[in-house]
Protein backbone atom coordinates (compact mmCIF):
# COMPACT_ATOMS: atom_id res chain seq x y z
CA UNK A 1 0.00 0.00 0.00
CA UNK A 2 1.47 3.65 -1.16
CA UNK A 3 1.67 5.93 1.81
CA UNK A 4 -1.50 8.78 1.34
CA UNK A 5 -0.39 12.49 1.41
CA UNK A 6 -0.88 13.38 5.05
CA UNK A 7 1.30 10.49 5.99
CA UNK A 8 4.17 11.40 3.38
CA UNK A 9 3.88 15.15 5.02
CA UNK A 10 4.09 13.73 8.82
CA UNK A 11 7.29 12.17 7.34
CA UNK A 12 8.54 15.32 5.45
CA UNK A 13 7.65 17.12 8.22
CA UNK A 14 7.91 16.14 11.63
CA UNK A 15 10.67 13.96 11.30
CA UNK A 16 12.97 14.95 8.40
CA UNK A 17 11.78 18.26 9.88
CA UNK A 18 12.65 17.35 13.61
CA UNK A 19 16.46 15.87 12.56
CA UNK A 20 15.62 11.96 11.74
CA UNK A 21 18.01 11.45 8.97
CA UNK A 22 17.93 7.26 8.54
CA UNK A 23 16.88 6.03 5.37
CA UNK A 24 15.46 2.98 6.52
CA UNK A 25 13.38 4.65 9.76
CA UNK A 26 11.92 6.75 6.95
CA UNK A 27 11.12 4.18 4.78
CA UNK A 28 9.94 2.35 7.96
CA UNK A 29 7.70 4.96 8.85
CA UNK A 30 6.19 5.08 5.12
CA UNK A 31 5.44 1.49 5.08
CA UNK A 32 3.93 1.27 8.54
CA UNK A 33 0.51 3.53 8.60
CA UNK A 34 -0.04 5.46 11.90
CA UNK A 35 -3.65 5.51 11.67
CA UNK A 36 -3.82 1.51 11.17
CA UNK A 37 -2.52 1.55 15.07
CA UNK A 38 -4.90 3.77 16.59
CA UNK A 39 -8.67 3.70 17.94
CA UNK A 40 -11.22 4.71 14.89
CA UNK A 41 -12.24 7.57 16.68
CA UNK A 42 -8.60 9.05 16.80
CA UNK A 43 -8.30 8.50 13.26
CA UNK A 44 -8.64 11.82 11.67
CA UNK A 45 -5.44 12.72 13.78
CA UNK A 46 -3.44 9.68 13.41
CA UNK A 47 -0.69 11.90 12.22
CA UNK A 48 -1.16 14.50 14.32
CA UNK A 49 2.23 15.73 16.33
CA UNK A 50 2.05 14.24 19.41
CA UNK A 51 0.65 11.55 21.41
CA UNK A 52 -2.70 9.90 20.88
CA UNK A 53 -5.23 7.69 23.03
CA UNK A 54 -4.95 4.37 21.80
CA UNK A 55 -7.87 4.06 25.31
CA UNK A 56 -7.40 1.98 28.40
CA UNK A 57 -5.13 4.72 30.13
CA UNK A 58 -2.33 4.73 27.51
CA UNK A 59 -1.17 6.91 24.48
CA UNK A 60 0.63 5.76 21.09
CA UNK A 61 3.88 7.93 21.47
CA UNK A 62 4.98 11.08 19.66
CA UNK A 63 5.85 10.24 15.93
CA UNK A 64 9.36 12.09 16.28
CA UNK A 65 10.00 10.83 19.61
CA UNK A 66 9.12 6.94 18.41
CA UNK A 67 11.72 7.93 15.02
CA UNK A 68 14.58 9.67 17.56
CA UNK A 69 14.11 5.83 19.58
CA UNK A 70 14.59 3.55 16.89
CA UNK A 71 17.10 5.51 14.99
CA UNK A 72 19.04 5.60 18.51
CA UNK A 73 18.25 1.57 18.54
CA UNK A 74 20.90 1.31 14.93
CA UNK A 75 18.79 -1.65 14.05
CA UNK A 76 19.51 -4.08 11.40
CA UNK A 77 17.81 -6.28 9.26
CA UNK A 78 17.62 -9.77 10.66
CA UNK A 79 18.08 -8.82 14.41
CA UNK A 80 15.91 -9.81 17.59
CA UNK A 81 14.11 -7.06 18.64
CA UNK A 82 12.61 -6.78 22.28
CA UNK A 83 9.88 -4.26 23.01
CA UNK A 84 8.67 -3.75 26.46
CA UNK A 85 5.13 -1.93 26.90
CA UNK A 86 3.95 -2.94 23.03
CA UNK A 87 0.62 -1.32 23.71
CA UNK A 88 -0.98 -0.64 19.66
CA UNK A 89 1.90 -2.46 17.97
CA UNK A 90 3.46 0.61 15.81
CA UNK A 91 7.28 0.62 17.39
CA UNK A 92 6.77 -3.18 16.40
CA UNK A 93 5.46 -3.01 13.36
CA UNK A 94 8.31 -0.21 12.56
CA UNK A 95 10.80 -2.69 13.30
CA UNK A 96 9.68 -5.70 11.50
CA UNK A 97 9.17 -2.95 8.54
CA UNK A 98 12.92 -2.85 8.99
CA UNK A 99 13.75 -6.46 9.20
CA UNK A 100 14.20 -7.30 12.78
CA UNK A 101 12.69 -10.35 14.29
CA UNK A 102 10.52 -9.10 16.88
CA UNK A 103 9.47 -10.10 20.18
CA UNK A 104 6.72 -7.60 22.72
CA UNK A 105 5.46 -7.46 26.24
CA UNK A 106 2.42 -5.46 27.07
CA UNK A 107 0.95 -5.51 30.48
CA UNK A 108 -2.77 -5.14 29.02
CA UNK A 109 -4.34 -7.86 27.38
CA UNK A 110 -7.23 -5.99 25.51
CA UNK A 111 -4.35 -3.89 23.61
CA UNK A 112 -2.19 -6.72 22.62
CA UNK A 113 -4.84 -8.19 21.32
CA UNK A 114 -5.44 -6.49 18.61
CA UNK A 115 -1.60 -6.31 17.05
CA UNK A 116 -1.43 -9.51 15.04
CA UNK A 117 -4.13 -8.24 12.54
CA UNK A 118 -2.33 -4.89 12.18
CA UNK A 119 0.22 -6.98 10.80
CA UNK A 120 -1.58 -8.79 8.81
CA UNK A 121 -2.77 -5.64 7.07
CA UNK A 122 0.66 -4.33 6.35
CA UNK A 123 2.06 -7.82 5.32
CA UNK A 124 4.71 -8.35 7.62
CA UNK A 125 5.34 -10.90 9.81
CA UNK A 126 3.53 -11.08 13.31
CA UNK A 127 5.15 -10.84 16.71
CA UNK A 128 5.77 -13.12 19.40
CA UNK A 129 3.82 -11.35 21.76
CA UNK A 130 3.47 -11.88 25.73
CA UNK A 131 1.16 -10.74 28.32
CA UNK A 132 2.70 -9.75 31.44
CA UNK A 133 5.60 -7.63 33.60
CA UNK A 134 8.06 -6.49 30.79
CA UNK A 135 10.38 -4.88 33.10
CA UNK A 136 11.78 -8.51 33.90
CA UNK A 137 12.28 -8.88 30.19
CA UNK A 138 12.03 -11.95 28.55
CA UNK A 139 14.25 -14.59 29.77
CA UNK A 140 13.47 -17.81 27.79
CA UNK A 141 13.79 -15.43 24.36
CA UNK A 142 16.64 -13.77 24.97
CA UNK A 143 19.54 -12.97 23.82
CA UNK A 144 18.29 -9.73 22.20
CA UNK A 145 20.50 -7.47 19.83
CA UNK A 146 17.89 -4.24 20.85
CA UNK A 147 15.71 -3.61 23.52
CA UNK A 148 13.23 -0.60 23.41
CA UNK A 149 10.78 0.24 26.40
CA UNK A 150 8.29 2.40 25.65
CA UNK A 151 7.14 3.48 28.88
CA UNK A 152 9.22 5.23 31.62
CA UNK A 153 11.44 3.23 34.50
CA UNK A 154 12.87 4.70 37.24
CA UNK A 155 16.06 3.62 36.16
CA UNK A 156 17.24 1.17 33.25
CA UNK A 157 16.23 -2.40 34.61
CA UNK A 158 18.90 -4.36 35.40
CA UNK A 159 17.29 -7.59 34.12
CA UNK A 160 16.84 -6.24 30.14
CA UNK A 161 20.74 -4.94 30.58
CA UNK A 162 21.26 -8.35 31.43
CA UNK A 163 18.91 -9.90 28.15
CA UNK A 164 20.96 -7.74 25.90
CA UNK A 165 23.43 -10.20 23.65
CA UNK A 166 27.26 -8.33 23.47
CA UNK A 167 27.27 -5.23 21.21
CA UNK A 168 22.90 -5.24 22.23
CA UNK A 169 21.81 -2.18 22.65
CA UNK A 170 18.70 -1.12 25.02
CA UNK A 171 17.14 2.27 24.47
CA UNK A 172 14.63 3.33 27.50
CA UNK A 173 13.44 6.38 29.18
CA UNK A 174 14.33 6.47 32.63
CA UNK A 175 14.09 9.26 35.91
CA UNK A 176 11.01 10.62 37.40
CA UNK A 177 6.99 9.29 37.11
CA UNK A 178 6.28 12.73 35.02
CA UNK A 179 9.87 13.52 33.49
CA UNK A 180 12.43 11.14 31.66
CA UNK A 181 15.55 11.11 29.88
CA UNK A 182 16.42 8.80 26.98
CA UNK A 183 19.12 6.56 27.89
CA UNK A 184 21.25 4.59 25.15
CA UNK A 185 23.02 1.70 27.07
CA UNK A 186 25.39 -0.92 24.75
CA UNK A 187 26.81 -3.83 26.26
CA UNK A 188 30.48 -4.58 25.28
CA UNK A 189 32.14 -7.32 26.40
CA UNK A 190 30.91 -7.44 30.17
CA UNK A 191 30.74 -3.66 30.51
CA UNK A 192 27.88 -0.58 29.24
CA UNK A 193 28.37 2.33 27.51
CA UNK A 194 25.62 4.77 28.33
CA UNK A 195 24.69 8.21 26.69
CA UNK A 196 21.87 10.28 28.06
CA UNK A 197 20.36 12.58 25.97
CA UNK A 198 16.43 13.68 25.10
CA UNK A 199 14.15 14.74 28.06
CA UNK A 200 11.36 13.23 27.47
CA UNK A 201 7.78 12.16 29.02
CA UNK A 202 6.15 8.43 28.96
CA UNK A 203 3.71 7.03 30.76
CA UNK A 204 5.02 4.58 34.16
CA UNK A 205 6.09 1.13 33.55
CA UNK A 206 4.23 -0.75 36.22
CA UNK A 207 6.05 -3.45 37.81
CA UNK A 208 9.30 -5.01 39.66
CA UNK A 209 11.74 -2.95 37.92
CA UNK A 210 9.19 0.02 37.18
CA UNK A 211 7.18 2.33 39.73
CA UNK A 212 3.93 1.05 41.32
CA UNK A 213 0.71 1.21 39.98
CA UNK A 214 -1.38 4.52 41.26
N1 LIG B 1 4.87 1.50 21.92
C1 LIG B 1 3.43 1.54 22.05
C2 LIG B 1 2.78 1.82 20.73
O1 LIG B 1 3.51 1.95 19.75
O2 LIG B 1 1.57 1.88 20.71
C3 LIG B 1 2.96 2.56 23.03
C4 LIG B 1 3.35 2.24 24.40
S1 LIG B 1 2.54 3.14 25.65
C5 LIG B 1 3.40 4.66 25.61
C6 LIG B 1 3.25 2.25 27.02
C7 LIG B 1 2.72 0.86 27.18
O3 LIG B 1 3.43 0.21 28.23
C8 LIG B 1 1.25 0.78 27.59
O4 LIG B 1 0.53 0.06 26.64
C9 LIG B 1 1.27 0.08 28.95
O5 LIG B 1 0.15 -0.77 29.17
C10 LIG B 1 2.56 -0.71 28.84
N2 LIG B 1 3.14 -1.13 30.12
C11 LIG B 1 3.23 -0.47 31.30
N3 LIG B 1 3.88 -1.19 32.22
C12 LIG B 1 4.25 -2.35 31.60
C13 LIG B 1 4.96 -3.52 32.01
N4 LIG B 1 5.49 -3.66 33.23
N5 LIG B 1 5.14 -4.51 31.11
C14 LIG B 1 4.65 -4.41 29.85
N6 LIG B 1 3.95 -3.33 29.41
C15 LIG B 1 3.77 -2.32 30.26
Amino acid sequence: MSATVDLKRMVREQLLGGGIRSRKVLGAFLRVDRALFVPPEARRRAYHDGPLSIGLGQTISQPLMVAEMVEALGLRRGQKLLEVGAGSGYVLALAAAMGATVYGIERIEELAASIPARFDLIGIPRPSLRIGDGSLGWPDASPFDRIIVSAACPEPPPALIEQLSDGGVLVVPAGGRHLQRLYRIQKRGGTTITAVSTPCVFVPLIGKNGFAED
